[in-house]
């Protein structure tokens, strides 16, 4: 799954890398670490995370707020960039999750309005708790192999970091290109750019074998419903008729049974 679709996503369009301050770079864009080192580093992260956490008190944790963000952030710019992130920030950052997201694993934001500046880093908090749930599989994120949600976590908020570093340093990013893949391999041993986790339509398929296009039947109040799948995202939605269209949970649906006709 790529992490960003939307054409209104800054990370989507071919990026105008545009050096915006040559005289000093962030330390940051100049790392380039051991696969030992980057490993000591996230395992400090983890270590901390868990032990700091109000939210995150287990590597498969149940609950997360924006503060773990901002608290993951501090980490990072601690052990990654000894605490130059934050200070080449060109204006606020506002870290928050997501259960809207359904498709994108996070997106990264900058915003210039005159000569104010403004980043978002967005985390898909759905996707994160649709994944190391029910359905059983390898999940990968940018090509390293996740243990648990919390590492799947970190792998997800690494690659918006790189956004935000390329936004700092040229004003621009996108993760299609070769620069940004660069930056993610050389400081956090990214070998992609692709998150594989879990979507709502994975789970639809493989825990109600329901798929865009099949025809379900669920009961609103007292009446049975038939219509078929549009769309598949936080819920199903189900076109009854050419005016009538219903947002429904997965665990409402049913299959509708064949029509079998004879002469
Ligand atoms: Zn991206």
């Amino acid at each position: 799954m790529a992490w960003c679709r939307s054409r209104s996503c800054p990370c989507c369009r071919p990026a105008r890398r545009v050096e915006l301050s040559p005289a000093s770079p962030p330390k940051a864009l100049r790392a380039q670490l051991s696969p030992r080192e980057v490993e000591e580093r996230t395992g400090q992260i983890r270590l901390r995370v868990l032990a700091r956490s109000k939210h995150i008190t287990a590597a498969q944790f149940e609950a997360i707020a924006d503060e773990d963000l901002a608290l993951l952030f501090g980490l990072y710019d601690e052990l990654f960039f000894q605490g130059g992130l934050r200070g080449a920030l060109r204006g606020p950052l506002t870290l928050r999750l997501s259960k809207r997201m359904t498709r994108n694993g996070g997106k990264t934001i900058l915003r210039r309005i005159g000569d104010e500046v403004s980043y978002e880093i967005v985390l898909s908090s759905t996707l994160l708790f649709q994944s190391f749930r029910d359905v059983e599989r390898t999940i990968k994120v940018n090509g390293l192999i996740c243990g648990d949600r919390l590492d799947a976590l970190m792998r997800v908020f690494e690659h918006e970091l790189v956004h935000l570093l390329e936004f700092i340093r040229w004003g621009a990013s996108s993760c299609r290109e070769a620069p940004f893949q660069r930056l993610a391999h050389d400081l956090f041993g990214h070998s992609d750019h692709f998150h594989q986790l879990v979507t709502q339509a994975e789970r639809a398929r493989v825990c109600h074998a329901i798929a865009v296009g099949d025809r379900v039947c669920f009961w609103l109040h007292d009446e049975r419903l038939t219509g078929r799948v549009e769309r598949i995202t936080r819920r199903a939605t189900v076109r009854v008729s050419a005016d009538r269209k219903f947002y429904v949970p997965l665990r409402l649906l049913e299959r509708a049974p064949r029509a079998v006709e004879s002469n």
